[in-house]
This record gives C-alpha cells, structure tokens and sequence, in this order.
C-alpha cells in the first residue's frame, strides 16, 4: 500500500512515521508512506498556497490550484475509477464522515490512498468535490489543520495491513472489530462481514476487555482470581462479562450495533440484574 499526505507543514509527520508500527511497516516494505510538501506546486515568488475567501468573513482559504497540482502528479485513476482502481483521495475535514473502525477495515484494503490536509479557515469547496473522493473527519470538533487526522487514520489503517502487527489475530480482537474479510478487493458494504465473538473473545463490535500483567499483586490491588485460575472457559466468560459491562458503561450506543449472542444476552440481564 501507498499513501501519500498533501501537507504545508511537512516536518509534522516526523514523529508519527519515526516510531513503533509505522516505522517497523515500512521498513518491512508494507506501507510506503511519502508527504508531499505543499508549497512544492505553487509558482509564485512567495510560495502562496491560501487566499481570501469569496463573498467576504474571516480568515483564509487553501487555493484549489497547488492542491490540484499536487494530487495530479500522482498518476491516480480518473475521480469516477479510482474505487475500482483500489485508490481514494481523502480531504481531512471536519464536515466529512466521522471516521471510525468500519471505515478504516475499508480503506485498509486499498492499494493508494492520499490524505489532504487542510488548515486556517478551510480548503477551497472544489477540493472536495473534484479532487478527492471523500471527505473523512475524525470526531465532532475542529482542529487546527488535518495532519492530526491524516496521522490518526494513516495509525489505525497501517495497523490492520496483514503483517504489520507481530500477532495478526490481535487485530480483530480489538475494541470495535466487527470483522471485514481482510483483504477483501472491493469497498462495498457487502464485503463487511460481521462476525460473532469468538472462541477468543474477539471484541464483536464491543469495547476491549481489561488486560493485567505482572505483578499480581501491585500496591496491594490484585488481579482478578479468574485470571489466574487456568480455567480457559471462565476466563472466556469473564472477559466477555467485563467487555459487556464497559461497552453498557462508556459506550451503551455500540450494543445497539454490536451482534450478541444469546450467551451475550444472558450476561448482560445478569449485569442488569446485580445493578438493579
Ligand atoms: N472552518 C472549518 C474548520 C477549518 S479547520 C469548519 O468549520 O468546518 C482547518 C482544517 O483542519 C480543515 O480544513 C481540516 O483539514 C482540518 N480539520 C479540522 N477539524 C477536523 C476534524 N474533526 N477531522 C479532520 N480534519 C479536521
């Protein structure tokens, strides 16, 4: 897989691309993730990339010419074929599609993806429309430029590319995973296949359940005795008993998408049952 992020501020991604792994993916030669500096497609003397909004009000305006520029030389598929060609353009915005698992299980199966990142007051409205193909947002605020949300999906998706993650199934044991076919070749809703929690309680939909390591005993607060017990069945249950309870706590609008089963049902009228 290819990305590439349309930035003013380069230097920005120094840190994310640097550690952990992203860095170990693209080492392996599984990502290749290239920033392109902005202020490379302008043709003035100043290097201008923004300018005043139309019809008046406040701040400035990426121009639609440097950004055009720089997603052209990329050689992508015309706008109409990139899906079929595995390829998206996405503007960082906050008026987009809230990003989240689903969408990234999505766009992790792509062969290219660009990532522009707006800043001041926003980027000209034909970016959106002609240029990318989507616009994503990474949760209901506003920051200041889009490279904090190009970084945060360039993470998650990089994370779900087969091998980057030493233990691959730890993926789809995660908070969220509700099970797209990895590798899947088309972007159509059909290709996500939810799955039911399985033998190893995978998430489902749900929140994670709560992970402890040694010491058993920290400060005088022990791990749970189940944990320590080698019975593999009540360990499965509890640990799908805990993740039921922070998903009903932190997150009750994920049990309304999540698929439980009857045993899940089961666990959470007795959770219903010791708060009542
Ligand atoms: N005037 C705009 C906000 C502009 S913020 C509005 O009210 O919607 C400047 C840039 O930051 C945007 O162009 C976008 O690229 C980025 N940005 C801001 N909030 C974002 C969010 N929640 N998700 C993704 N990108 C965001």
């Amino acid at each position: 897989m290819q990305i590439d992020i349309v930035t003013i501020f380069p230097d920005f991604f120094r840190g994310p691309l640097d550690h952990g792994i992203i860095r170990r993916a693209r080492e392996a030669g599984l990502v290749k993730i290239d920033v392109r500096d902005l202020r490379a497609f302008t043709r003035d003397r100043h290097r201008t990339v923004d300018d005043r909004p139309f019809g008046g009000g406040e701040g400035m305006v990426l121009k639609p010419g440097p950004l055009f520029e720089s997603v052209e030389t990329l050689n992508l598929a015309p706008r109409e074929e990139r899906a079929a060609a595995k390829q998206s353009v996405v503007l960082l915005s906050a008026q987009g599609r809230r990003f989240d698992q689903s969408l990234a299980s999505k766009l992790a199966t792509l062969d290219r993806l660009v990532l522009i990142c707006g800043r001041y007051e926003g980027v000209d409205e034909r970016v959106g429309t002609h240029l990318a193909d989507r616009e994503i947002s990474i949760g209901d605020y506003v920051l200041s430029g889009g490279e904090l949300g190009a970084a945060v999906i360039m993470d998650t998706i990089t994370r779900l590319i087969p091998g980057a993650v030493g233990n691959e199934a730890s993926t789809r044991q995660e908070s969220f995973f509700v099970g797209p076919e990895i590798g899947g070749s088309d972007l159509s809703d059909k290709n996500v296949r939810r799955t039911q929690a399985n033998s190893t309680c995978a998430s489902g939909g749900l929140l994670d359940y709560p992970h402890y390591t040694r010491p058993a005993d920290f400060r005088g607060i022990k791990v749970p005795d189940v944990l320590m017990s080698g019975n593999h069945e009540d360990i499965k249950r509890w640990r799908r008993m805990s993740a039921l309870k922070k998903t009903l706590r932190n997150r009750p609008d994920l049990l309304e998408q999540a698929e439980l089963s009857d045993g899940d049902k089961k666990l959470l009228a007795e959770i219903a049952d010791g708060e009542s």
